[in-house]
């Protein structure tokens, strides 16, 4: 696919996004977690990744609030091959305006094969991974050759 490496290399680009009931919850994990994340390269959604460098001081480049378009803009820097996992506490207690965003994100994470952790204990097995210190190569789907095949099936 263009542009999109499968490589995660050894500093990560790590998505973080919370809603609100949950946000609490990743605000004391990334706090635990300072030192480790320090070194990789965070993004997230908009109220999220403000209270993140708020709170802990850690960079977090922000995207727009999840309700406003930031959950499809995580899921388009996927596509592009420009995230690397994403730690993602969604509400399993409340439906959320944007829910069908939310479905498209999670499905996007996993088509391009990327770690995804929605509770604090994956999170923690995600973040003491051996592979958070290596380069890991994803499992893609050849995009290129499923384009190919759908564009000769119009020109049949
Ligand atoms: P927020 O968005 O960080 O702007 O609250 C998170 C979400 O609801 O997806």
């Amino acid at each position: 696919m263009v542009g999109a490496s499968s490589i995660l290399g050894k500093k990560k680009k790590i998505a973080l996004i919370a809603h609100d009931n949950m946000k609490k919850e990743l605000i004391d994990w990334v706090r635990e977690n300072k030192e480790i994340l320090s070194g990789h390269h965070l993004v997230g959604t908009g109220t999220t990744s403000r209270l993140i460098e708020e709170r802990t001081g850690l960079p977090v480049r922000g995207y727009m609030s999840g309700p406003l378009g930031g959950d499809q803009q995580v899921g388009a820097r996927i596509a592009e091959g420009a995230i690397d996992f994403m730690i993602f506490f969604w509400d399993p207690l409340e439906a959320q305006p944007h829910d069908p965003d939310v479905k498209a994100l999670l499905r996007i994470a996993v088509l391009y094969d990327i770690p995804v952790a929605n509770n604090r204990a994956s999170a923690d097995f995600i973040l003491s991974s051996p592979y958070m210190d290596k380069e890991y190569e994803r499992h893609l789907v050849d995009f290129e050759n499923v384009l190919k095949d759908r564009v000769n099936l119009f020109n049949k």
